[in-house]
């Protein structure tokens, strides 16, 4: 049988042998088809020949002279310059600083040269520096190319003109439509998309009359049209994962409603109609018997918590379990204390569980959630990760809440929805509302599992929400509680840290508190830790006197919350902290905050930090201490974050200045790695790329398979899903 042409190794090409195979390999390039997608970075236009009459500074061209003369120089450096002129009765002067000579043997008055490069203004007129350049015949006029030259990405050991050679063979090999093409004669009249064949040949060697800019900026038709076949291929798959959890069943959560009614009638706030229109969407899916998969976006402070809260009570009344996964101890912590608050009045077990509770208290934890301890099982289990690990079983989990979800990659996502599958569809509530719906659980899997309920505050751009989210509906909480004013941000030079340190001082001497935020590169725990306890030492020796408290990943959890603790009952007035502060941490009475090397965060995590204030109906104000100068680009940034309060304006623009992976964070990236499309610059083919999407699970599921084995392979990205 014949192996398709596109999965054939590089290696099926002459000229590659095993060493090249491992360069391109890293590039990710080990098939044909590999090859085939992987795009030019740029062109060179070599169709014609211009004058150098013509020469532009700066604008890239070949021009063909004969040498007129030739010096060598060691002025400040070893030099060789080589002036040509043409018939256009111009002359140019070439530059080169390295050389050998046998190069500089060759370079003499009367040779032919044809020379690709950028002209610049020189001293003596226009000149190239270190231009391509070949020697030509002087007997035929020699031939130009007939297509635009492609630069590719390359890497170490690899030209771009020999992957472009090797790249032209695998172009050889590319089949004919009827083999290559996925997308249905209709679709691409419909979407006025060009064969794939059509498409790829164009992308690697454009006519000379194509539109160069329009191609360096990705934005050709026959780039847009791979584009789209990639995020289809994206979106579908996501649509597979989704269609494939929607199979399974889930309890039908209809408690009376009763503690949820109880909860909110003790809480000191009435929820926003924004609250009240997601916690009704949330309730509607918890209701059926299938898996609800939905995402609650809400900026900073819009009262997510609540909504969680009674989701989890709705799990509650109908006689199950749910539970709560913080990415940090200290959210985690939190989220523990306001639930068990919340709940114990209402008689409902909040449990503890994190990765730090080791020994009795880790086991009876464990039998409490699992329900083979004494007591009643566990109804509401709150932790971090732990909760994924093995060994913890849960009694009849009915609800997995992930908070902050930027924080966790999909994966963690749906181990957590592991936790609760059961093997058969048997009633195992324990209360009488706890009955499933027999009628409902026909016709589907024999898996039970539970619902997901994902929290992010990373309020993630819509066009993005679709690619990137496309297996979960998604709610949007669009108000914040009433009273909260904006906070004001200023961009502050390092070099004017004491008069930040004075404005705290005045602040802390006003009953005010405040967040010092240490930030750093690197991961590491343990250079965090000590970019913050230098901070603590020079605040407490500039501020004497001021009550300071310092938290970071390295404390022990009983010091952390002492800390904490302290903080939010106003015994500190000052905390200096690392990031870990970042997300859900919530001192209403805080509401100055300073964050070192602003310049160095992306603007989400700024605006989630800075979040931590303005949640009081004080006046709050956010520094940004940058270290001097600021790149252009990063004055840009800073400054998008002092005119704007919206967390879905600031993620918008920091798309449209930093791209989908770092607004997605680390973790997406890896699984959102795509070769062509860009999901910033291809935003607007996104709904269409739905649209498209739709037809095709309609009409023809077999091409989603296709399309996402070509684009998305073996990667097995959503096993088990
Ligand atoms: P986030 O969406 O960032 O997770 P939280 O759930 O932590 O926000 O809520 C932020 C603060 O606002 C908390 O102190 C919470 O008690 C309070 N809050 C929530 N909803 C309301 C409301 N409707 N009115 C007033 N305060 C509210
Ligand atoms: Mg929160």
């Amino acid at each position: 049988m014949r192996e398709s042409t596109a999965a054939q190794p590089v290696t099926a090409l002459p000229g590659v042998g095993q060493a090249l195979a491992k360069t391109l390999e890293r590039l990710g390039l080990r098939t044909l088809q590999d090859l085939w997608f992987h795009l030019p970075l740029r062109y060179e236009d070599r169709t014609r020949i211009t004058p150098i009459r013509d020469l532009q500074p700066g604008a890239a061209a070949q021009v063909e002279g004969r040498i007129e003369a030739v010096e060598r120089g060691f002025r400040y450096r070893p030099q060789l310059r080589v002036a040509i002129g043409d018939d256009s009765r111009a002359t140019l002067l070439l530059r080169f600083f390295h050389f050998n000579a046998a190069q500089a043997n060759q370079l003499v008055v009367g040779t032919l040269l044809r020379c690709y490069g950028e002209p610049r203004l020189g001293a003596q007129g226009l000149e190239m520096v270190h231009p391509q350049y070949r020697r030509v015949a002087d007997t035929a006029a020699a031939a130009v190319e007939e297509r635009l030259t492609p630069v590719y990405p390359v890497t170490e050991g690899l030209s771009s003109a020999r992957l472009a050679g090797v790249i032209a063979r695998a172009l050889q090999r590319l089949p004919a439509d009827a083999e290559l093409e996925l997308i249905p004669p209709d679709l691409r009249k419909a979407y006025r998309l060009a064969s794939l064949r059509d498409a790829l040949l164009f992308a690697h060697r454009p006519p000379p009359d194509a539109d160069l800019a329009q191609l360096e900026l990705g934005l050709h038709p026959t780039q847009q049209r791979l584009a789209f076949e990639e995020l289809m291929a994206q979106h579908l798959s996501l649509k597979r994962l989704r269609a494939r959890v929607r199979q399974h069943a889930a309890p039908a959560l209809r408690g009376g409603g009763e503690l949820r009614r109880r909860f909110l009638a003790a809480l000191p706030f009435a929820p926003t109609h924004a609250q009240q229109r997601v916690a009704a969407e949330v309730a509607h899916d918890l209701a059926k018997p299938a898996p609800m998969l939905r995402l609650v976006q809400g900026d900073v402070g819009s009262g997510k918590t609540v909504v969680a809260a009674l989701a989890a009570l709705a799990a509650v009344e109908a006689g199950f379990q749910a539970a709560l996964m913080a990415p940090t101890e200290l959210l985690a912590e939190q989220h523990f204390r306001n639930f068990q608050r919340w709940m114990q009045p209402l008689g409902v077990e909040v449990v503890w569980l994190a990765g730090k509770l080791k020994g009795k208290s880790r086991s009876a934890a464990l039998a409490h959630i699992a329900g083979s301890a004494e007591a009643h099982p566990a109804q509401i289990v709150i932790g971090t990760h732990a909760l994924m690990q093995e060994g913890v079983a849960f009694h009849d989990l009915a609800l997995a809440i992930i908070d902050e979800q930027h924080r966790f990659g999909v994966h963690q996502r749906l181990a957590l929805r592991e936790k609760g599958r059961v093997a058969q569809a048997a009633p195992r509530g324990r209360g009488m509302e706890a009955e499933l719906e027999g009628s409902a659980m026909e016709g589907r899997l024999e898996d039970r599992v539970p619902h997901q309920l994902v929290l992010t505050a990373t309020p993630i751009p819509r066009t993005l929400a679709m690619t990137a989210y496309a297996d979960l509906d998604v709610s949007i909480i669009d108000e914040l509680p009433p009273g909260r004013r904006p906070v004001t941000t200023v961009a502050i030079a390092n070099a004017r840290r004491h008069e930040v340190i004075e404005r705290i001082r005045a602040a802390c001497a006003d009953g005010r508190q405040a967040y010092w935020v240490c930030t750093i590169i690197e991961e590491s725990d343990l250079l965090q830790a000590q970019a913050a306890e230098a901070a603590y030492a020079e605040l407490t020796s500039a501020l004497p006197g001021l009550a300071i408290g310092l938290v970071h990943g390295r404390l022990k959890p009983a010091q952390k919350q002492a800390v904490m603790d302290a903080f939010a009952a106003g015994k500190i007035a000052l905390l200096v902290a690392t990031t870990v502060i970042e997300v859900g941490v919530d001192v209403p009475n805080a509401s100055l905050m300073i964050v070192e090397n602003a310049e160095r965060l992306g603007l989400a995590q700024l605006h989630q930090l800075r979040g931590r204030v303005g949640r009081g109906n004080v006046e709050s104000s956010c520094v940004l201490l940058y270290q001097a100068p600021l790149s252009a680009m990063a004055r840009q940034r800073l400054d998008v974050l002092r005119v704007s309060n919206d967390g879905f304006r600031i993620a918008e623009k920091d798309l449209e200045l930093r791209g989908p992976g770092e607004v997605l964070g680390t973790r997406q990236t890896g699984e959102l790695a795509l070769r062509i499309a860009d999901l910033a610059r291809d935003a607007a083919l996104l709904p269409q790329v739905q649209r498209a999407g739709a037809t095709v699970l309609d009409q023809s599921p077999a091409l989603a398979d296709k399309l996402i084995e070509r684009w998305i392979g073996q990667a097995a990205r959503y096993a088990g899903a």
